[in-house]
């Protein structure tokens, strides 16, 4: 079977996004999708599995030297926030059985040396399309090219931090069925196809404005 998932979406756990999961799930919904990752800043989200038809997959976005890297599939998380070494993130990961994504990864994909390394750190698959990406049919050419040359698996999210965005990324994965494994299994080993739009600047002004409203109410 295929699976339309939005891999990449933040909701309000994220802190800087004020999307609450009960929109993330009318979205997705509304967007004709089977399922979302909810990939929060730091912390890994905790809801998983079917909630009103939508599939969750749990997950969190952390930060490396090497940039953005996104932990699918894990729902429990033992390292605290900040910079940490990407061996440091992938081996958190394996414990958890979790797939490794690193996100948005252009304009760095256009160097051949720091696309080798993506290959050599064991890293899962590269975000071949992020709808928050500036120049994203450029973007994201790129990054298809270096995924099809050094064979690295490829997904697609939209980067949602508002509910309208959510699905104008997708990774369409072809799975044995709805469990997290094989869907996360299926990713590791490319079966997928990515399609996508850019979200647009309107999109990062909404963004921002919400961001500031979410610090007036932050009880911090
Ligand atoms: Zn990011
Ligand atoms: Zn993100």
């Amino acid at each position: 079977m295929k699976l339309k998932l939005d891999l990449h979406v933040h909701t309000n756990a994220s802190g800087d996004s004020l999307i609450r999961l009960d929109e993330a799930l009318i979205e997705a919904k509304v967007k004709g999708l089977n399922g979302l990752a909810l990939t929060e800043h730091e912390a890994p989200s905790k809801v998983r599995g079917f909630m009103r038809g939508v599939l969750i997959i749990p997950g969190l976005e952390v930060n490396t030297p090497i940039g953005h890297v996104l932990v699918l599939g894990a729902d429990q998380w033992r390292l605290k926030p900040g910079l940490k070494h990407i061996q440091i993130v992938l081996e958190e990961a394996k414990r958890l059985g979790a797939v490794t994504v690193l996100a948005h990864p252009f304009p760095r994909t256009l160097i051949p040396s720091f696309t080798l390394q993506i290959r050599q750190s064991g890293l899962d698959a590269i975000e071949a399309l992020n709808s928050g990406t500036i120049l994203f049919p450029i973007s994201s050419r790129v990054n298809i090219i270096v995924s099809l040359k050094f064979n690295i698996p490829m997904t697609a999210g939209s980067d949602s931090h508002i509910p309208r965005t959510i699905g104008y990324a997708y990774t369409v994965v072809e799975t044995s069925s709805t469990g997290m494994e094989d869907i996360l299994e299926s990713i590791r080993k490319g079966l997928t196809e990515v399609y996508g739009k850019p979200s647009g600047l309107k999109a990062k002004l909404e963004k921002k404005i919400h961001g500031k409203k979410f610090e007036q109410f932050s009880p911090l």
